[in-house]
């Protein structure tokens, strides 16, 4: 995780948005809103700050949320889930993957993930003393191949780490390809992991499928959540997991030394945020999806062959065909070329599959209209 300078090497997202604030380039780089997300879920953080939440909630997280994560798990997915033993609040979706990776993998347990893959993964797989296998998807439909996938599942597999819907690529993994999953994760006795931080930002009438909810799964399973994306919150860092208590409680064992402890006030406005109505939700992925329709038509106006997302915050394109052979290249140039910034998917990945990914760039829309508006005016200069 160091440089050869022995200094911290710096994720593509901060350097990427590192490079938007000194040139002033529009930062379509790193996945954040740049709108805050429903006045109930703002207004419920200030009520409990105060109303005096401003000290250590108990370590499993605040019962309220707890709570709500639990009816959040049977009203969407008609999962069962205990708030006092199955549920674990955490510092964001990114330290809940931290602690089951630590609690689950020995020094070299292999770890499978698609490819490209969320550059979390990676470290913390690297952090654990564990070995990252991987199965490629391809542009532009970015769609495993079951057979592949089967495969790539042994006995030394310890844990699959599932992201549906994915980031970078915004494919929703369908139910015949999760199904094949838990077969071979039984099979070899394997543990699942899923990351559905995107769970609700669907598109098309995309449905999102939750691993832990098909027979056999819930064993086996944990499932990862965050409200930082739902509820256009990423920086208040409140994330879940759930699962068998006796997976939960190893993920506790090893989270309580991580960050002990998570935002207090925040706790109970996420709460409330998971309680709002279907509507609320519906509203949330209908404003994402007119994003989404207003990058893709600049960018294909651009010029840039597209892959259409199902759901997230990330359209990718390819560079290739308007003489961009490489994402990385582009992407350092792109502020001055066009004021926009993105990031190249070769980040996402390793050596062979990066050199397969060199032409795609990444691109966010969990930005305003005026903002995807004129981000499309700019990228079409390229043209
Ligand atoms: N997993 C994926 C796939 C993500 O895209 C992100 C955030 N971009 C995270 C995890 C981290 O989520 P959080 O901010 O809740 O830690
Ligand atoms: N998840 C967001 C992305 O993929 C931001 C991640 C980060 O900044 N670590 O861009």
């Amino acid at each position: 995780l160091l440089t050869a300078d022995g200094v911290p090497g710096t994720t593509i997202f901060a350097e990427m948005s590192a490079l938007a604030a000194s040139t002033g380039a529009i930062n379509l780089g790193q996945g954040f809103p740049d709108t805050d997300g429903p006045q109930e879920v703002l207004r419920a953080a200030q009520d409990a700050i105060a109303a005096g939440v401003n000290q250590y909630p108990p370590g499993r997280g605040t019962q309220v949320l707890r709570e709500a994560v639990a009816r959040h798990q049977a009203r969407w997915y008609g999962l069962r889930v205990d708030p006092e033993t199955e549920v674990l609040v955490t510092a964001g979706a990114t330290e809940a993957l931290a602690a089951v990776l630590l609690a689950f993998v020995d020094e070299g347990d292999e770890v499978l993930t698609l490819e490209p893959a969320y550059d979390a993964y990676g470290a913390v797989i690297a952090l654990a003393g564990g070995v990252h296998r991987t199965v490629p998807v391809d542009w532009p439909a970015f769609r495993p191949d079951p057979d592949r996938l089967r495969d790539a599942i042994t006995d030394r597999t310890r844990v699959i780490l599932l992201n549906t819907p994915h980031n970078p690529t915004g494919a929703v993994l369908d139910e015949a390809l999760l199904r094949v999953v838990v077969e071979a994760a039984e099979r070899h006795d394997a543990l699942i992991v899923t990351d559905e931080v995107y769970e609700h930002l669907l598109f098309d009438g995309a449905r999102h499928v939750p691993v832990a909810a098909l027979p056999g799964a819930w064993d086996r399973t944990i499932s990862i959540s965050s409200g930082g994306k739902t509820f256009s919150t990423t920086g208040w860092k409140i994330g879940w997991l759930t699962g068998p208590a006796e997976l939960v409680s190893a993920a506790l064992a090893v989270k309580q030394f991580l960050t002990f402890v998570n935002g207090a006030p925040f706790q109970p406005a996420i709460a409330a945020g998971l309680d709002l109505p279907d509507e609320v939700f519906a509203s949330i992925a209908g404003t994402l999806q007119t994003g989404r329709d207003t990058l893709v038509s600049g960018l294909e106006a651009a010029g840039f062959p597209v892959s259409v997302p199902r759901a997230g915050y990330f359209v990718i394109v390819d560079g290739a065909p308007l003489g961009f052979p490489d994402g990385a290249e582009l992407c350092r140039s792109l502020p001055t070329l066009a004021g926009v910034v993105g990031v190249p998917v070769s980040a996402f990945c390793r050596d062979e599959q990066a050199a397969r990914m060199r032409s795609l760039v990444r691109f966010a829309f969990c930005k305003s209209p005026g903002v995807l508006a004129e981000a499309s005016t700019r990228l079409a200069t390229l043209a």
